[in-house]
């Protein structure tokens, strides 16, 4: 029954990793904050169609901020204002997390409706240094509840 799978699913998130269920990064549809936003920057991002979007300053590891396309809204296309002023006014709340932290527990971060958004870093031989491998939402973690199959039956 879609009961029983959906309360088994939400069971066996509680074994998975944030890594297991993330959009890889090679996936992930971010921008450089030094892009200006003009009538064909602007259609580009509507036309991805994602809800927010990764900023980056300098290479892509280094995730600086978050756009929120519903911020486009404000935007005069003919201003070529760039996605770093727009961010500065904005300053939605960006949230990191290692990719072995537990679904569960993100899940309860997600329910405290701050965001719904984290991007997922992990550690490296290089202890200084933090590699971004990928991007979660509440979404992704919806969807493993409602598609977990059931295999022990
Ligand atoms: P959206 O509202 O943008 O569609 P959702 O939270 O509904 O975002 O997530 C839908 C799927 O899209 C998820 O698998 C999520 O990981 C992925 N996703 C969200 N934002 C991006 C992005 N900027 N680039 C690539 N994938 C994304």
């Amino acid at each position: 029954a879609e009961e029983l799978k959906i309360a088994v699913g939400a069971m066996e998130i509680s074994d998975k990793t944030v890594g297991d269920v993330m959009t890889k990064i090679n996936d992930v549809f971010m921008l450089n904050e030094t892009t200006v936003l003009n009538p064909k920057t602007i259609n580009e991002i509507l036309r991805m169609g994602y809800t927010r979007i990764p900023i980056y300053s300098g290479d892509r590891n280094n995730v600086v901020s978050l756009l929120f396309v519903k911020d486009l809204a404000l935007i005069d296309p003919d201003d070529n204002f760039t996605v770093k002023t727009v961010c500065d006014f904005h300053k939605h709340k960006l949230r990191l997390v290692m990719a072995d932290m537990s679904l569960r527990a993100l899940l309860e971060e997600f329910k405290k409706g701050e965001y719904h958004l984290a991007l997922v870093q992990r550690r490296t031989k290089d202890p200084d240094y933090l590699e971004l491998v990928g991007l979660i939402t509440l979404e992704d973690i919806v969807e493993e509840i409602l598609q977990a199959e059931i295999v022990d039956e």
